[in-house]
């Protein structure tokens, strides 16, 4: 099936890889709805610039709020007609080894990474559903594939995202619709900019494709799997992390 455009919305949309995300989403065809925090006027400005042209336009979100999720998809469906992609990109780490993780650091990050997934599948899906066509993918972690020291809450939210992946997969397969996962490793975003020098020079030399992950990496990725074409592929976890973690 070919339509003219498709709808997509990209939570954590201004971050470094929901930025990809859009711009390629964009480039390929879509009008791209970038849902990110309130920003100030110049971090949008930066961020519409970046964008050359392309059809995307910016909502504040905070995925955190359920109603708020509930709310940006009707809006984008009253506005837009439908909602065909969705890309849950929103993402927050608050690391701490889990003997010194206080019960707030888990909530958010699960609230953050997790939960938001559950809102904006559920107000989503149904029109998909619906109008026989959608695409959803997920941006899990190789940390929700293997643990990481310091972040049981941050790998705990990404394996329970694929978790949700599976079976909201399996839910609306006959239906159209396809859920994915996409578990990036070390990618450089100021998500990762913190990173002590030493360590990231540990992360590359553990990399096969000796370099850290760009944006466009993963957003090559969303593309991919979000494509009319695609619609066979439901309920994968797609590894994209130069080699990091190989397995079937
Ligand atoms: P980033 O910090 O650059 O982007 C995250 C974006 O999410 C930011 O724009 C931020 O404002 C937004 N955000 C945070 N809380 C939000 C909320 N409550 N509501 C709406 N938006 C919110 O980080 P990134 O590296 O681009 O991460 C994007 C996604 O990729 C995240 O889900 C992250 O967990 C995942 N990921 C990143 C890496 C990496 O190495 N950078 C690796 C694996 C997975």
């Amino acid at each position: 099936m070919t339509t003219s455009l498709r709808i997509a919305l990209v939570t954590g949309g201004l971050g470094g890889i929901g930025r990809a995300i859009c711009r390629q989403l964009a480039a390929d065809g879509a009008h791209v709805i970038a849902a990110d925090l309130p920003a100030e006027a110049a971090r949008l400005d930066a961020f519409t610039a970046g964008m050359d042209g392309l059809p995307v336009e910016t909502r504040a979100l905070d995925v955190g709020d359920a109603q708020a999720c509930a709310a940006a998809v009707a809006d984008v469906q009253a506005r837009h007609g439908r909602l065909d992609i969705l890309v849950n990109a929103a993402g927050i780490t608050r690391d701490a080894t889990l003997r010194k993780m206080s019960a707030e650091q888990w909530d958010d990050v699960l609230r953050v990474n997790l939960d938001s997934a559950f809102h904006l599948c559920r107000a989503a899906v149904e029109s998909m559903v619906a109008r026989g066509f959608g695409r959803i993918v997920n941006i899990s972690s190789v940390s929700g594939q293997t643990g990481n020291f310091g972040q049981a809450n941050y790998a705990a939210a990404k394996a329970g995202l694929h978790g949700l992946t599976m079976s909201l997969a399996r839910e609306v397969a006959a239906k159209g619709v396809t859920v994915n996962s996409i578990s990036p490793g070390y990618v450089e975003t100021p998500m990762t900019a913190a990173m002590p020098p030493e360590v990231l020079a540990r992360t590359v030399a553990s990399v096969p494709v000796g370099r850290v992950g760009q944006p466009d990496d993963i957003a090559r990725a969303v593309v991919f799997l979000t494509a009319d074409e695609a619609g066979y592929i439901t309920g994968i976890n797609l590894p994209v992390n130069g080699g990091l973690l190989m397995g079937f």
